[in-house]
């Protein structure tokens, strides 16, 4: 499936702040591939958005927030732990029957 130009500067607001699922991102990026002038409309935008933090001052967090947020990524950490100790592949026996049979891994899908 292709975008338009129409469609793809429909989007390319969300898609410079990083706010499209993967499916959009990969549409508009198709598009941009193949679009200079939604290229540079893209480009142009996303220098913007680059600049943006960079417009507030900064300030610290309440300890509320910052405790929620140290929470977040201590759960975040916790479960990539949990994903990592977590085998991803079985091995898998081949051979013939009456044969010795070797381990192999099949292709991770990750
Ligand atoms: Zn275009």
């Amino acid at each position: 499936m292709q975008i338009d130009c129409q469609q793809c500067v429909e989007q390319i607001g969300a898609y410079a702040l990083y706010a499209l699922s993967r499916d959009e991102r990969t549409l508009v990026e198709g598009h941009l591939r193949s679009c200079a002038r939604c290229s540079l409309f893209a480009y142009h935008l996303q220098s913007v958005t680059h600049q943006l933090p960079l417009a507030v001052a900064p300030m610290a967090p309440s300890p509320r927030v910052k405790q929620r947020m140290l929470a977040e990524i201590q759960n975040v950490i916790a479960c990539q732990m949990v994903s990592a100790q977590t085998p991803l592949m079985t091995p898998v026996a081949s051979g013939a029957p009456g044969e010795p049979a070797h381990q192999t891994w099949p292709v991770s899908r990750r």
